[in-house]
């Protein structure tokens, strides 16, 4: 079973740094290195659409510090925006710049079909001939797919046409497949800032958390229950493991904690007064009563809710309570977290998983 390892943080450049010294990685200084980014379209980072370009930059140094000076950045925004522009407004342009590395425009390469299963699929050249592929998607819901993340953020290493067949063919199948075609080396999610339901932002969720594995698989079943799905309600997770390309198997999985939230708290809590200004996650805010709480509990929160109310609606006139300002109150009603302990019902972790939170509420609210 591989490893996962968690750091929580909102600085990415530096995040990036030091938890990839904590991952054992299989580099060598002449390898050629691409980083796919999630840049499916031109939206910068903080509206939870694409990867923060300073988690990149953390990466290219952690690269550059190894020796490795071939380093190409890849990216197809989705159909109908321009890879170029995406590069430009996300902030890709000055990274490379900075760093030396090249960018590469998807829509301009070659491509060749493989063959998986029944299934052939067109994909382009350059993804597959680097030596190591670092696969650096954004923590995300998703409004067809429930969640996109390590298998998904590949659907970029297509051309457009193969792209719109993929819709034709329910996404989940041909998006395990093509991760049997291309494989990632190594997977560095952003889970700085995603998004509360669809892949093209607007409803921007801080969970100020970086994960990083080596097993696609593995890391969006975690991050499915991270965003308060049932890994079941996302078919090509499974399709996925079936294919041999890793394991569903989250609760046994080994996962290494390099920090804690609450460690950030004076940080976090200026962020998430400013973080809550888009509607439907505003709309999400009234159920909560928070004092001083960390970024990735009060975003499983925000999540988990989302979930409930997509399933049964919220129960009116009802509200949790969350963060580390109860830890020495009693609370009448629900608490979210181990700080509000004292809480009449109360849902343990530090922080809790947003499906945790699902399942949890949805028996105290009698909703099932
Ligand atoms: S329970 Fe939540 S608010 Fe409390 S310290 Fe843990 S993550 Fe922070």
């Amino acid at each position: 079973m591989d490893k996962l390892y968690n750091l929580y943080g909102s600085q990415g450049r530096e995040m990036a740094l030091e938890i990839l010294e904590e991952v054992p990685l299989e580099l060598s200084s002449n390898m050629k290195v691409g980083i796919k980014p999630n840049l499916a379209l031109a939206k910068e980072s903080q509206s939870g659409a694409t990867t923060d370009p300073e988690l990149v930059a953390g990466v290219i140094e952690y690269l550059q510090a190894q020796g490795i000076e071939d380093i190409i950045i890849i990216e197809s925004s989705w159909v109908g925006d321009k890879t170029k522009r995406a590069f430009k407004v996300c902030g890709y342009e000055d990274l490379a710049n900075q760093y030396g590395v090249r960018l590469y425009d998807l829509k301009d390469d070659s491509f060749q079909t493989y063959v998986s299963g029944d299934l052939e699929i067109k994909v382009c050249q350059k993804p597959l001939e680097v030596d190591y592929l670092i696969n650096m998607p954004v923590l995300k819901a998703h409004c067809q797919t429930k969640i996109t993340c390590a298998l998904k953020n590949l659907k970029g290493c297509i051309p457009d046409s193969e792209k719109r067949r993929f819709h034709t063919l329910d996404l989940h199948k041909p998006i395990a497949h093509l991760n049997q075609i291309l494989r990632s080396d190594l997977i560095v999610v952003d889970g700085i800032i995603g998004d509360l339901t669809f892949e093209e932002g607007g409803n921007p969720v801080r969970m100020n958390r970086v994960l990083v594995g080596k097993d696609s698989v593995l890391i969006d079943a975690f991050v499915a229950q991270l965003l308060g799905f049932d890994i079941d309600e996302i078919p090509y997770i499974k399709i996925a493991e079936e294919l041999g390309l890793g394991s569903t198997d989250s609760t046994s999985a080994e996962i290494k904690y390099l920090n804690n939230s609450k460690d950030l708290i004076q940080e976090e809590n200026k962020l998430v007064d400013t973080d809550i200004n888009a509607r439907k996650v505003e709309r999400l805010a009234q159920y909560i009563v928070e004092k001083e709480a960390c970024s990735a509990c009060y975003g499983s929160l925000i999540h988990a809710l989302q979930r409930i109310d997509d399933k049964y609606g919220l129960p009116k006139d009802t509200q949790v309570y969350i963060g580390q300002g109860w830890q020495e109150e009693s609370i009448s009603g629900i608490g979210i977290g181990r700080c509000t302990g004292q809480a009449k019902d109360h849902i343990s972790g530090c922080p809790p998983e947003a499906k945790r939170i699902v399942d949890k509420l949805i028996e105290i609210w009698g909703l099932d």
